[in-house]
């Protein structure tokens, strides 16, 4: 009788602690179940200018002098043979759009287990024809895979080829990459202006004249309406008065800031990350910053 109690508070606290150790593990299950946190996932955004072949006299010094922004097709070849071999996925603006910003479509099963990267090319210019088109010809032979690349096109210089400046493509030349499937036209503004600087009407104009000419010229080759949907800023200098300018014509912006996208997590789809390619910018180093991306698979949480 004396006993009792005393059992019936063991009993009963051997009871409170398997209840509370029950909770804890109900608890722990809900927490790495319901509230896992969603991936990061990162896609290095490569942006270069003019290329230029070591082995055409026209286009290293005295003939033409050498920028900073210039990259090699002498390097340039390798990287991209490297992600081409390693099975990359040479993202469209609309494929970042899509299913890492918007998310409004599952990532299809063929992109499964690849890196996701992008490669872009500012300007227009002509090098993009000349020296560009041929080494991702020459990948599509020897892999069976077509490495899209961006470029971010100027439209008033279409096919602008003045003494002094670096030459142009061509509508018709654009039109040809696009048709083998290796080119997305994207906007770089009409005429290259600091649009930070223009009156909010100009800007509107630039924006719009840059989008209407580029569709034009794509216009019965493309049936989606996905050429000029997409901006990349003159200079990389966008304000808040651009961004507010920009809904009007374009889904995204690209701007420079050399820091690898996480296009899940963007807060503002018209700041972009992109990294700069120059000349002093190795194959390598670019292999290594594209080796970060994310590995996409099945089980990957965009949310
Ligand atoms: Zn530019």
């Amino acid at each position: 009788m004396i006993r009792q109690p005393f059992q019936l508070t063991i009993g009963s606290r051997l009871i409170q602690q398997l209840i509370s150790l029950l909770l804890l593990f109900a608890i722990s299950l809900t927490l790495t179940g319901a509230t896992r946190k969603p991936d990061i996932v990162r896609v290095p955004i490569f942006g270069f200018h003019d290329v230029i072949d070591l082995k055409d006299s026209h286009e290293i010094p005295p003939q033409r002098p050498q920028f900073d922004s210039d990259y090699t097709k002498q390097n340039l070849y390798p990287f991209l043979n490297y992600l081409v071999d390693h099975n990359y996925w040479f993202l469209s603006t609309q494929d970042l759009y899509t299913y890492f910003i918007q998310k409004s479509e599952p990532i299809p099963e063929k992109y499964w287990n690849r890196k996701p990267v992008m490669i872009t090319f500012d300007d227009g210019y002509y090098s993009a024809y000349k020296n560009v088109l041929p080494i991702l010809k020459d990948l599509e032979r020897n892999y069976g895979e077509i490495a899209k690349v961006v470029l971010f096109v100027n439209s008033k210089y279409m096919g602008a080829k003045m003494v002094g400046y670096l030459p142009h493509m061509s509508c018709e030349e654009l039109r040809e990459g696009y048709n083998w499937g290796f080119y997305d036209i994207q906007s770089h503004g009409h005429a290259h202006q600091k649009l930070t600087r223009l009156k909010f009407k100009a800007l509107q104009e630039d924006l719009s004249l840059a989008k209407t000419s580029l569709r034009t010229c794509l216009d019965d080759l493309d049936t989606r309406g996905w050429t000029a949907a997409h901006f990349a800023y003159p200079f990389g200098e966008v304000s808040r008065r651009v961004e507010k300018a920009m809904p009007q014509y374009y889904l995204t912006g690209y701007l420079y800031d050399d820091v690898i996208s996480r296009p899940t997590k963007l807060r503002d789809p018209y700041r972009i990350s992109r990294i700069r390619a120059n000349l002093s910018t190795s194959p390598g180093q670019l292999i290594k910053l594209a080796e970060q991306a994310t590995l996409i698979h099945s089980k990957l949480d965009l949310k």
